[in-house]
């Protein structure tokens, strides 16, 4: 049987929003031309590209779990356009690869802006507000500056802030310049993935939740997947279920399960808000990548900050409770450095969600047989990627041979993994070594 990995704790962004009616559960035995098993990034950005391509089409989309439950509602929300990392040394031959993953992530925040304007998604879900690089240590600043020099080669706007200027805009002295890029989108993304998934549904378009899917065979062309009270039959599939793919038998030993954890305060009263100061809204990543997240969020949650750190292995993909109390205390430091003038904001919820990388970073892409499809491994960036993926695969999928498709094809499978002992010990080390490193950007 097909199992689903587990994301610990409340699905915070989704618990600020109102209330909403559960989709119903799959019962009974039914047809349809496609079938999208997952509704995140990936599985709802190959639907919407099916539902406009093929509109006669009838797609059925399952989750296991309510929409926004999993991680597509329990990340950061940072969209991210440029390359995480510009700083090797050796960048002549990099420039090229660099400017054509620029295009990519543009591609899937364009296609983004597309759904949240054409199915008129609520405006908070998506704020084209850029973001920045922050850095609290000098080997950040130096991370930074490098990171500069090479967006000026490729000819990309940034702005160098100072520590004054980071102070007035996050309200905090913790950082001593950031670097700020304006492409970046911040989505709210529990209401981003609900508001796809709602509206994009139609007679031709069903989706339904608490449906995890616990077989999958093909029976002559067609393909049929089984859940605890009904069947689908359908002749193309597309699993968009990220690392749970290996479950469904694909990509064995060759993808790595990483948990990482997200804290949001309580809502901070007006009082707070003036001695804490700065803009009401911005979102940082870390001059380090094992570093801390943070964004300053307002809007129907009330004003927060959101924190996220800490990075583990989960082979099994089911953290424990201990892991979880040890994140938590590393979020209230993480706060607390930062903002020691809201000393009595508590972090009102803590949670965690898989993601899933490749070695050689990249996707877990292509037709796996006939009529079966993958857009799965986001190598932790799934709000750009996993849109980039579900767009391929629908479009592999419908035989159109986009560029894209055919950057994707082009590219080389995961790499597999050395034996898991060997694995577990490599990955958890470099963690601790890399989360040591990072100090106070942690
Ligand atoms: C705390 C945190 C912060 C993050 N911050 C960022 C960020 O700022 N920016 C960014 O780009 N990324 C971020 N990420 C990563 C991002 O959330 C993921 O990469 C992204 O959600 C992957 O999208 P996806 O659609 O491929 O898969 P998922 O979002 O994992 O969706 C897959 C869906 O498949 C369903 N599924 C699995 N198995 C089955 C089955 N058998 N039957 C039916 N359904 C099934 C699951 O229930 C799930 O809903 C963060 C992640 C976490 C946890």
């Amino acid at each position: 049987m097909i199992g689903v990995s587990k994301n610990p704790g409340p699905s915070a962004w989704n618990d600020l929003l109102p209330e909403r009616k559960a989709l119903p559960s799959l019962e009974g035995n039914l047809t349809s031309d496609w079938l999208i098993v997952g509704a995140g990034f990936a599985g709802l950005s190959a639907a919407h590209r099916i539902q406009k391509e093929a509109p006669n089409d009838s797609i059925i989309i399952l989750d296991a779990q309510g929409l926004a439950s999993g991680p597509a509602g329990r990340n950061s929300g940072f969209m991210i356009d440029l390359p995480h990392d510009l700083a090797s040394d050796d960048y002549g031959g990099q420039l090229q690869n660099d400017r054509k993953t620029i295009n990519q992530n543009r591609y899937a925040i364009s296609f983004a802006k597309e759904a949240v304007e054409s199915l008129k998604l609520p405006k908070e879900c998506f704020k084209e507000i850029g973001k920045i690089n922050g850095a609290a240590t000098s080997k950040g600043m130096r991370h930074n500056n490098d990171y500069a020099k090479h967006l000026s080669k490729l000819g990309e706007k940034h702005e160098k802030l100072d520590a004054h200027l980071m102070r007035n805009i996050t309200g905090t002295n913790y950082y001593k310049g950031g670097l700020f890029t304006p492409g970046t989108v911040m989505i709210q993304p529990a209401l981003y993935i609900r508001a796809l998934g709602e509206k994009m549904l139609s007679n031709r378009v069903r989706l339904y939740e608490s449906s995890p899917v616990e077989e999958l065979h093909n029976v002559g062309s067609d393909w049929q997947a089984k859940t605890p009270n009904g069947l689908v039959t359908a002749s193309k599939v597309i699993l968009a279920v990220n690392g749970n793919i290996e479950n469904f038998g694909y990509f064995n030993n060759s993808l790595l399960h990483i948990y990482t954890y997200g804290s949001i305060t309580q809502r901070l009263t007006s009082e707070e808000i003036k001695i804490l100061g700065g803009k009401k809204e911005w979102g940082i990543t870390p001059a380090d990548p094992l570093g801390t997240t943070v964004r300053r969020v307002c809007g129907v949650g009330g004003d927060r900050i959101v924190i996220r750190n800490r990075f583990t292995y989960e082979p099994n993909k089911d953290p424990k409770q201990s892991t979880i109390d040890n994140v938590f205390r590393s979020h209230v430091k993480s706060f607390s450095d930062r903002f020691p003038m809201l000393k009595d904001k508590k972090l009102e919820k803590t949670w965690g969600g898989h993601l899933t990388l490749s070695r050689n970073n990249v996707a877990a892409f292509g037709e796996l047989k006939p009529g079966l499809f993958s857009a799965c491994c986001q190598n932790g960036l799934g709000t750009v990627k996993g849109t980039l993926h579900g767009l391929a695969a629908a479009d592999l999928a419908m035989g159109k041979e986009t560029s894209l498709v055919k950057q994707l094809l082009n590219s080389p499978p995961p790499k597999k993994l050395p034996f898991k002992p060997l694995t577990k010990v490599v990955v958890s080390s470099r963690i601790k070594l890399g989360e040591f490193l990072a100090r106070k950007e942690l």
